[in-house]
């Protein structure tokens, strides 16, 4: 009789145990990943710790042009959801993306997921077809805001159980990107006409000119492009000695040497570095998606008032 209680109390400790491994299992994270620090952090602030995360192209590093690590390769294919930008960033040129997802066997539509899906896509020069489409529609906040309902839909619909956590801090940070986006057009708005032109290298702001009303000038018009040739540069010099732009700003994640040419053949001085294709290293200003936004609104600001 002892015996049959001591074997009853083993086995529904057995059960017990069975129960909470299998109540762990229905608690399990989602994994997630994305394809740069702009997406990651977007992500972040949607999902908060509530999923595990997984970002590829490094901060300061290209997102058009990239080669996955072994580890990106793994991650991928443990992933539950994955988020690109698509409009031909990480699907563009080599197209390191699509290979990577391919390989990982992933499905589109069921595991990844383009950010971008339902913006107003701006097309690159002499093109408005597939593949030629201009991918930078995060530096319109609004658009921002487009690729933050999009990870919330697709984070509530894979995990629905926090659906009302990630509604919660979609409505939090879409109500601080629109301020954001308000105060874009203001300040804009306060830089003199004859001087506003923002000079990048990479011609990386059509969508930031449309929304600020803003125009813009670069060297080349795409990473995956050629970048830096002798006569990106003579064409822009040439732009520029007719114009009265006091400043030209050069991004975070491409090579400086050509701006730097523009700047001594023209005589004017490079205002600042910007975010454009990543965030900023962590605990540095323009760590995240807003900040790197507001970074930039503040660097151009002033560097056209002068
Ligand atoms: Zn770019």
């Amino acid at each position: 009789m002892k015996k049959f209680a001591l074997c009853l109390l083993a086995c529904l400790s057995l059960a017990i145990l069975a129960a909470c491994s299998g109540q762990k299992t229905a608690a399990k994270k989602l994994n997630v990943v994305t394809a740069n620090s702009i997406i990651a952090d977007i992500t972040k602030n949607i999902a908060g710790s509530r999923v595990n995360l997984h970002s590829i192209v490094p901060v300061g590093r290209d997102p058009h042009e990239y080669e996955p690590l072994a580890e990106d390769v793994k991650k991928t294919s443990q992933a539950d959801l994955i988020f690109y930008n698509g409009i031909n960033l990480e699907n563009g040129g080599q197209a390191w993306f699509t290979k990577l997802v391919k390989n990982a066997g992933k499905k589109p539509g069921k595991d990844y997921f383009a950010v971008s899906d339902g913006v107003k896509v701006i097309y690159l020069k002499g093109g408005k077809r597939k593949g030629r489409e201009d991918p930078h529609a995060w530096l319109n906040l609004q658009n921002g805001i487009i690729y933050a309902r999009n990870i919330m839909k697709h984070l509530s619909e894979k995990d629905p159980k926090n659906r009302s956590y990630y509604e919660k801090n979609f409505n939090t940070y879409r109500a601080k990107l629109e301020r954001l986006h308000q105060q874009a057009k203001e300040k804009m708005d306060s830089i003199p006409a004859e001087k506003k032109m923002i000079v990048t290298s990479e011609g990386c702001f059509k969508y930031f000119s449309q929304a600020y009303d803003i125009p813009s000038a670069y060297i080349w018009e795409i990473n995956t492009e050629e970048e830096g040739t002798p006569d990106q540069i003579k064409n822009l010099v040439e732009i520029l000695r007719e114009k009265q732009v006091p400043a030209l700003f050069v991004e975070s994640s491409v090579d400086a040497r050509p701006m730097k040419a523009v700047a001594k053949d023209t005589g004017l001085p490079i205002a600042a570095k910007i975010f454009t294709d990543s965030v900023a290293k962590k605990g540095q200003a323009g760590d995240s998606y807003y900040a790197m936004m507001k970074w930039n609104l503040d660097k151009i600001t002033a560097g056209l008032s002068r």
